[in-house]
């Protein structure tokens, strides 16, 4: 089979395979415990967390949260905002954000509604938006907290984050940065945002654990209450050590993805009627956004996967008029270049027999 649904989940890097294994068969102690046993997993949880707080630059002001996924960090961030919105309610009752969020966004946001919290979304143009839009719609008397992601899981445009961060003043940002981690560089400091989240089975570790990052103090009401302060629930110390390492891998293995992306890039744009979304945007390099004008996108995943290619199709935009559809294609370093061609080969072939039924 081929996989090249890398932006829904990959494939847990064998190497952080044995190290979850070490991790949950020898060193399986509580690492809160004040026994010898317990603390042995310290040394491993200290070298994830140096790798997660020096490539996400990160410092001593930080506070680096385990989660048990993107959802959980993003929940967080927007229960904690209206925690302080219900403790004091004042005139600041507005969220911005995007129509173009992942739902654990959106839906997360919608839910606060019911307490009073007016969610109001940036106009997206051409599957982004821009500084010049937040700065039409931004009203810092209004304004709680600004939910906005780094890259888009669909099309992986990469948004305008820095430059509205350098518009918001003293008003809270959360960036949803799950597309981007491990894929492009991620500098929390840079980016100006006061929380971001993300998940680390995006990036070779496996599902069930994430980060939240609480940047410089920033305020912060816990979702979950007992024993640790921030983030209560005894943490999935395997999955911690494994996505401080799967970054590390990530960040430091050379990589094919860009020239392979070309490679398809390049037979994409040679055929007739074909639009790859955000040609010309600054785009994840592992994601391939595309249709087929005259072949339904949902035909094209069907007909890959009878050919054991696995992908997927979505809406880049659900709030465009346009509504387009198209077909993800997200590699990752693990992708060939023979996949790759055996792709293009069943596009090929596809495409000749138009809404011919493949032979099985
Ligand atoms: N945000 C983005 C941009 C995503 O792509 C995803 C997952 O697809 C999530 C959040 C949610 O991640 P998880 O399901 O790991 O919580």
């Amino acid at each position: 089979m081929i996989y090249l649904d890398n932006n829904a989940s990959t494939i847990v890097d064998p190497e952080i395979a044995e190290l979850i294994t070490l991790c949950n068969s020898q060193y399986y102690g509580n690492p809160n415990s004040a026994h010898d046993f317990g603390k042995k997993s310290h040394p491993m949880l200290t070298e994830a967390s140096d790798r997660l707080y020096y490539h996400l630059n990160m410092d001593m002001r930080d506070t680096l949260l385990i989660t048990s996924c993107a959802t959980e960090s993003i929940s967080s961030v927007h229960h904690s905002v209206l925690t302080d919105y219900l403790k004091t309610p004042s005139a600041k009752n507005r969220i911005i954000s995007s129509p173009i969020e992942h739902p654990a966004v959106l839906q997360s946001l919608e839910a606060l509604e019911d307490f009073g919290i007016e969610i109001v979304y940036l106009p997206v143009r051409d599957y982004s938006y821009t500084a010049e839009d937040f700065a039409e719609l931004f009203d810092p008397d209004k304004t709680l907290l600004i939910s906005l992601s780094l890259a888009n899981s669909e099309t992986g445009i990469i948004h305008p984050l820095k430059d509205i961060t350098a518009l918001s003043g003293d008003t809270l940002v959360h960036s949803d940065i799950t597309q981007a981690v491990g894929k492009i560089p991620v500098d929390t400091e840079d980016l100006g945002a006061d929380y971001y989240s993300f998940s680390g089975h995006k990036f070779h570790a496996p599902k069930g654990v994430g980060g939240l990052i609480i940047k410089n103090k920033a305020p912060f009401n816990p979702l979950l209450h007992g024993a640790n302060s921030y983030r209560a629930g005894t943490m999935n110390t395997a999955g911690a050590v494994a996505m401080g390492a799967a970054l590390h891998k990530a960040v430091k293995t050379p990589s094919d993805i860009p020239t392979l992306k070309k490679r398809l890039e390049d037979f994409l744009s040679e055929i007739e009627g074909c639009n790859i979304f955000g040609y010309d945007k600054d785009r994840l390099p592992n994601t391939v956004y595309f249709n087929i004008q005259g072949i339904d996108s949902d035909y094209i995943v069907w007909y890959l996967n009878k050919q054991n290619i696995y992908v997927s199709s979505g809406s880049a935009c659900k709030s465009q008029s346009s509504g387009q559809n198209g077909v993800r294609i997200s590699l990752s370093r693990f992708t060939s270049e023979a996949e790759i061609d055996t792709l293009i080969n069943a596009l090929k072939e596809l495409i000749k027999n138009k809404k011919a039924k493949p032979t099985l």
